[in-house]
C-alpha cells in the first residue's frame, strides 16, 4: 500500500497588523505605502480622518 501523502494547502493568507487599532486584518483594508518604504495596513474604519475641509471642526 503506498502511502499518500497529503498536504494542506495553506492558502497565502497574510496577516496584517493594522497600523491603528493593532489588531490583525483580515480581508479588505487600506494599504499605504509610503516614502520611507514602509507599508501600512489600516482598517477601513480605522482610517484617520484625512479629509482637509475649510471649515474644521
Ligand atoms: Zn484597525
Amino acid at each position: 500500500m503506498a502511502k499518500k501523502v497529503e498536504k494542506k494547502k495553506q492558502p497565502e493568507s497574510k496577516v496584517y497588523t493594522c497600523s491603528e487599532c493593532g489588531r490583525e486584518i483580515s480581508g479588505n483594508h487600506v494599504y499605504i505605502k509610503t516614502k520611507r518604504r514602509t507599508e501600512l495596513h489600516i482598517h477601513y474604519g480605522c482610517m484617520p480622518m484625512g479629509r482637509r475641509d475649510e471649515h474644521e471642526g
